[in-house]
């Protein structure tokens, strides 16, 4: 039996023949669709429509929707692959698309009563935008202290509050919205909508300046006596928690491909700079002290990335995988973040101050070592 196993099992990072295929795709479009636009999505702080209609083209909108509503009926393991390397280009674009598959299909799909799946998957899988709208001002970590209110009238619900920080604000017309109707029940009273941004008092609000994925919209929405269809209700009433910290258990493993594209693409950045940059009479990439940054960051991200597709093997294969989505979301966080400063600080006075002028961190590592070993 252990033998049996073993003749089974496969490295991590080796995939099938369709996933390759598929990563290829993916990457392809994003060098070809993506790359030449990133720095005016950056600067305008807007993906155009144009672009998400070339990715609901190319089918990375609807990932795990059936076939039957519209969808590429894949696994959760190819929507990991198309976020990430879609991340390794633009992130704003990978958290978009990250969004869409791996927490509003997610939801639809898993609490979606055939009503509903057929009236919005087939939506989503065509040219449909989705948000997922949870924290607010006073709740973001302590998200069930949510304060926005359902109140049932006859066949429908009223909902009134504000969202805040909602990712695809902007773009998105179907927001997944959770809401009490009853505070005083805590967690309890919290149900899911689902709200069209057309419907009656349903506005999107302001959307942040942000300093990172500028291109991603994140936008305040406001709820004053939006009137929701009571077919619209995703799941129990009352069980709205549940299909939040379910969701966002997948959620966390989208974020970690966001975050191991975004660290690939950094380093890769770092590497072709470093072997162009001429200091002391050549390449900055032949002094031994960045040969030994460039390879940490390689390694660190080698790992992250194992963390984030074990949790994504796991979820697919319908194992636990909760420990190992909170461990990918924390790991490839902070990668990126190393790799991503790392990359700034090799790009030299082109991208930071402090630790560059007047002598970089690795001249004054030079002094000191030289000081300290006489
Ligand atoms: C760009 C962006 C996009 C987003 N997109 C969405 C979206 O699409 N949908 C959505 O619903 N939300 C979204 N959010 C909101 C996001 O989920 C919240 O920012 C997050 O949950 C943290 O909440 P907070 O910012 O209020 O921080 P807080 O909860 O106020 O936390 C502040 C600090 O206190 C610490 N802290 C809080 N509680 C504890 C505790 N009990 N013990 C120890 N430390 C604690 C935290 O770790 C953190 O360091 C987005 C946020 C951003 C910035």
């Amino acid at each position: 039996m252990a033998e049996q196993t073993l003749e089974h099992a496969q490295p991590l990072t080796v995939l099938a023949e369709d996933e390759v295929l598929f990563r290829d795709s993916v990457r392809e479009f994003a060098e070809a669709q993506i790359r030449p636009h990133v720095r005016e999505m950056d600067e305008q702080a807007k993906i155009p429509r144009a672009l998400l209609d070339k990715l609901f083209d190319l089918g990375v909108m609807a990932i795990e929707i059936p076939e039957t509503y519209g969808g590429a009926g894949a696994s959760f393991f190819h929507a990991v692959l198309a976020v990430e390397e879609l991340s390794r280009v633009d992130p704003s674009v990978g958290v978009l698309v990250d969004v869409q598959n791996t927490l509003v299909v997610n939801a639809l799909l898993r609490w979606g009563n055939e009503d509903i799946k057929r009236r919005y998957l087939t939506r989503l899988a065509a040219s449909t935008v989705g948000a997922y709208a949870l924290s607010e001002a006073g709740s973001g970590s302590d998200a069930f202290a949510l304060t926005t209110r359902a109140r049932e009238d006859g066949d429908h619900y009223v909902i009134s509050g504000r969202k805040l920080w909602i990712t695809n604000g902007n773009e998105a017309d179907v927001f997944l919205v959770f809401a009490t109707i009853n505070p005083e029940a805590g967690y309890r009273g919290i149900t899911a909508f689902i709200v069209e941004r057309a419907f009656a008092g349903f506005t999107v609000g302001k959307k942040e300046d942000k300093l990172g994925i500028r291109a991603s919209s994140t936008c305040e929405l406001i709820f004053d006596d939006c009137r929701v269809p009571k077919a619209n209700v995703l799941g129990e009433v009352g069980k709205g928690y549940k299909s939040a910290i379910e969701t966002l258990n997948e959620g966390r493993i989208g974020i970690g491909a966001q975050m191991i594209g975004l660290a690939a693409g950094a380093l890769e950045h770092a590497i072709k700079y470093t072997k162009e940059r001429k200091q002391f009479g050549k390449p900055i990439a032949e002094f031994q002290a960045v040969q030994h940054q460039l390879a940490r960051a390689a390694m660190e991200l080698e790992a992250a990335r194992l963390t984030v597709y074990n949790a994504a093997r796991l979820r697919d294969a319908g194992k636990p995988f909760l420990t190992e989505a909170a461990i990918c979301k924390i790991f490839s966080s902070e990668v990126a973040e190393r790799v991503a400063s790392l990359a700034v600080n090799l790009f030299g006075g082109n991208a930071k101050i402090g630790q560059i002028y007047e002598g970089t961190s690795n001249l004054q590592l030079q002094t000191i070592a030289k000081q300290i070993l006489g």
